[in-house]
């Protein structure tokens, strides 16, 4: 088999070689029923106990209180831009700090259900950092304080997340989840894509308060509103069941490396030694503010858009795949999610010093 490239995408990224091994081990025959997970019914044995399983394994990663209901949904994080609102906006105002791209289209959504306050931005610096906690300008009474912790396309990061007290504090944390500890319990909800750092597009994941759940309003479409799909186990319609199980696999995974405080630690390394080596030279220039810097991330310019284009062309051919920053910035962007390995950052790093010797002076 020929060796695989390594892969930078920012989503749908790459995925643990041992979980993608163990679906194929796995495909044609699921927990020994004799049928594929994709041809077996939701309401069956063996898909309720993949859908309980994953649930547990994501409350024993990120230590989530018994007073939280782990959902399993679809629309992507996107569908739940317009559910939060929907479900908890109700002609209210809500605090969003805007932090780039993903918090921008969550702010849309929230527009079309009630007033929004913009609590802090750093559209000024070209999002390159997160507002300083203590400059939110806060609405004392808001329905709830909307955070994206991590963003993906401008590669910054919360590093602490603000004290909202009260109000409920609703995180979107696709581009992160179980990359660094959390303490849910400061959290009213998360929510999460599947697809950059647990698993297969079409599914996402909420983590979600039984207070928050009794705010949902009665007079909601069913499938958009919280409580039904709490109450129904994220099982009401037919969830993607697939994607749900690789999911499962993934945490898994995540709980043999050592759950997430490991997963920490060899993120930090990993972030680490990329950002060293951005900062060891002129030749390549970090993009985010070094204290608000993605661990999951990284993101950089070279002097020009041609040097770019041809850093981009060489780490293809020399087997980086997925380096083109997002097509509303440009520049470079590597994505190191949990499941990119520490060797495949080592030998981008010794791509970046072979290319560098090799053009510096272009
Ligand atoms: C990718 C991404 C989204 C959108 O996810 P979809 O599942 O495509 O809707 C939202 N927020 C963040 C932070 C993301 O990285």
């Amino acid at each position: 088999m020929p060796k695989r490239p390594y892969n930078l995408y920012a989503g749908p990224a790459i995925l643990p070689q041992e979980v993608m091994a163990q679906a194929r081990e796995e495909f044609m025959d699921i927990a020994g029923t004799g049928l594929s997970i994709l041809e077996s019914s939701h309401r069956g044995a063996a898909y309720s106990e993949i859908n309980s399983t994953a649930q547990q394994d994501l409350r024993d990663l990120l230590n989530i209180p018994d007073s939280y209901s782990v959902l399993f949904l679809t629309g992507g994080a996107s569908l739940q831009f317009g559910m939060i609102p929907m479900n908890f906006l109700q002609g209210g105002t809500a605090d969003y700090v805007n932090t780039g791209a993903w918090a921008t289209k969550a702010i849309k959504e929230a527009k079309l259900f009630g007033t929004v306050n913009i609590a802090g931005s750093s559209e000024d610096k070209n999002f390159s950092y997160v507002p300083a906690i203590d400059s939110l300008n806060l609405t004392p009474d808001a329905r709830y304080l909307h955070i994206c912790t991590n963003e993906t396309i401008g590669g910054i990061r919360w590093p602490v997340f603000p004290d909202s007290g009260d109000v409920p504090l609703i995180a979107d944390m696709s581009s992160e989840i179980c990359s660094r500890k959390i303490d849910v319990s400061r959290f009213a909800m998360i929510y999460a894509g599947a697809q950059k750092n647990l698993g297969p597009a079409g599914v996402t994941i909420v983590i979600i308060s039984d207070e928050m759940l009794t705010r949902c309003p009665d007079n909601l479409t069913t499938l958009l509103n919280y409580q039904t799909q709490a109450a129904k186990d994220s099982n009401y319609n037919t969830p993607p069941v697939f994607s749900i199980y690789i999911v499962g696999l993934v945490l898994k995974w995540l709980k043999k490396q050592g759950g997430v405080e490991a997963m920490e630690k060899i993120n930090d390394e990993k972030a680490g030694l990329l950002y060293q080596m951005i900062d060891s030279t002129d030749f390549y220039r970090g993009t985010a503010e070094i204290a608000d810097r993605s661990t999951m991330n990284i993101t950089f310019r070279l002097q020009d858009e041609d040097l770019e284009a041809a850093f981009i062309k060489e780490g293809t051919a020399a087997g980086f795949i997925g380096l083109k920053g997002h097509r509303s910035v440009g520049g470079v962007r590597a994505s190191i999610y949990n499941a990119f390995p520490l060797e495949g950052v080592k030998a981008l790093v010794e791509f970046m010093k072979d290319f560098e010797a090799k053009h510096r002076g272009d």
